[in-house]
């Protein structure tokens, strides 16, 4: 009987690159580990030094909670994994972490982190992480070489883009360098707003989940001093609650035009003091987003990011009802101001170290002053204009391209990035909010969860090609012998 050896690279494990190593990355590692019959080496591309976390786990405040339940941010979809994890992990004194609970962000970070050492010691995954930005992916034949900030490319057989939300356009660009001394463009940078002395008056441009991050973490600082926040329709995220189910109550509009969406939308939650109604709509709106988008044609994408996503954005992207209640009544006590208006303009004010902003509504300007003033426009999506070298170099060299309305990358159905020429990369894909031009709503853990699933099965197939192209491959040790003689 002939023995077989293998005898080139198609026995060797599939070589994945996946860029950035938040949430979706963990998801990602989680789902192969859980269905890759063989193994797959991967590594990881990520500066940060907290493996997992991101920028939406990484904040050591503890009053930045989650504002998704529980019960829906296992790694794995329908598992209690996550709340298991909180009880058993940061057990609560009195009543402990229940399935409709909001745990702080951190708590979520370190249960990815969890994740990652499960995933170290399993066997089909070989896990490398490196501590850099990636700063290119050049194609080479069938390969890529994913070209890092520091230390020498890597190649790799599939290449995933989640780079995850970057920092919001900058403000305040054309001010002179002291006065950009006083505006905090990064709103997630910790260090910076420790330094903010607890008497100032703070200004916050966008009153967004950002704003509402910003505004809990001075309030649990005991910060003193008065904060406005302004926006130009000065709406803010609303809080979680009941929710009633309207069993087949959009469907029936199905496929439709925006407006005959947004009627329905308004029939179905009617006269809603309570919320109960609003909530149930948008909670069946959500697991219909995908659809709903691909039904419209870009012109009617585009109206509906004009003018109805900020209501989107704040009935869909909730706060925990304990966050809204710190904010109510930060209002309610004149500490907190939310202000309806665009930013015209900010002027330095060097007498008092302080910036002015220039707030206009219509034919009405309401002058802010404030000593610091914290950009909370919410991530820049453009991927041209963000700062991250990978994206911009893989749109100029045509290896990517912006979606049609630039919310990220263009993805095809099944994630796969496509190139200048309109086609599908085969073996490049972008997870996350890099995504949403494909359907929209790619923002949460439960929405990146299942486009992992579609992710991770594509590779299980190309191993199993591979493995499949290998065993045809293979030579009769004899015959080797032979050859060799
Ligand atoms: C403040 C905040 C709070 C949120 N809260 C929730 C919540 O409660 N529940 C929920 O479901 N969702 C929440 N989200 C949504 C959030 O987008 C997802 O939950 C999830 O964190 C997305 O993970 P990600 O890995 O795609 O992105 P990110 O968490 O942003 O991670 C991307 C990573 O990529 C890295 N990176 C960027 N560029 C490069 C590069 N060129 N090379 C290598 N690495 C790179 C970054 O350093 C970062 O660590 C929140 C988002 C934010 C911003």
């Amino acid at each position: 009987m002939a023995s077989y050896s293998p005898t080139n690279k198609a026995a060797q494990p599939i070589r994945v690159v996946i860029c950035g190593g938040g949430a979706s990355a963990v998801l990602l590692l989680a789902a192969l580990k859980e269905g890759a019959a063989r193994p797959i080496a991967v590594t990881v591309m990520e500066p940060r030094d907290q493996p997992g976390a991101g920028v939406a786990y990484s904040t050591a405040c503890p009053v930045h909670l989650l504002n998704t339940r529980a019960c829906n941010m296992s790694v794995n979809a329908n598992s209690t994994d996550f709340l298991k994890w909180l009880m058993r992990e940061r057990p609560r004194a009195n009543f402990n972490w229940g399935p409709e609970d909001f745990a702080p962000r951190q708590y979520y970070g370190e249960y990815l982190q969890s994740k990652l050492l499960g995933i170290r010691s399993a066997s089909n995954i070989q896990l490398s992480w490196l501590r850099t930005a990636a700063h290119g992916v050049v194609a080479r034949g069938h390969e890529w070489e994913v070209i890092p900030a520091q230390g020498a490319s890597t190649l790799a057989d599939i290449v995933v883009f989640a780079t995850g939300n970057e920092a919001p356009a900058p403000l305040g660009t054309e001010l002179s360098p002291e006065a950009q001394s006083l505006i905090l463009n990064n709103p997630w940078e910790a260090d910076r707003k420790n330094g903010i002395p607890s008497d100032a008056a703070v200004l916050i441009a966008g009153t967004g989940l950002t704003a509402v991050d910003v505004v809990a973490e001075l309030l649990h600082r005991s910060h003193a001093g008065p904060i406005f926040a302004f926006s130009r329709r000065a709406l803010v995220p609303r809080s979680h609650g009941a929710a009633v189910a309207f069993p087949e109550g959009l469907h029936r509009v199905f496929p439709a035009s925006l407006r005959a969406i947004v009627k329905r939308v308004r029939e179905l939650a009617g006269e809603d003091a309570s919320g109960d109604r609003w909530r149930g709509v948008m909670t069946e709106l959500r697991s219909m987003a995908p659809a709903l988008w691909a039904g419209l044609d870009p012109s009617e994408q585009r109206r509906f990011l004009r003018h109805v996503r900020p209501f989107w954005d704040v009935h869909r992207h909730r706060i925990a009802p304990v966050v809204h209640a710190r904010l109510s009544h930060a209002i309610a006590r004149g500490q907190l101001t939310i202000v309806r208006g665009r930013l015209e303009s900010l002027e330095h004010v060097a007498a008092r170290a302080a910036l002015r902003a220039i707030v206009r509504r219509n034919d009405c300007r309401q002058l802010l002053e404030g000593a610091v003033l914290i950009n909370c426009t919410g991530p820049q999506a453009h991927p041209l204009r963000v700062a991250n070298a990978l994206l911009r170099r893989a749109i100029a060299d045509g290896v990517a391209r912006p979606d049609a309305l630039a919310l990220g990358l263009a993805t095809d159905q099944r994630f796969r990035v496509i190139a200048r020429d309109g086609a599908a990369q085969r073996t490049l894909y972008a997870l996350g909010t890099l995504t949403r031009g494909s359907q929209w709503e790619l923002t949460a853990v439960p929405e990146i969860r299942e486009q992992v699933r579609i992710v991770a099965r594509d590779i299980e197939l190309f191993v199993a090609a591979r493995a499949y192209a290998a065993a045809a491959t293979r030579v009769p040790v004899e015959a080797q012998t032979s050859l060799a003689m």
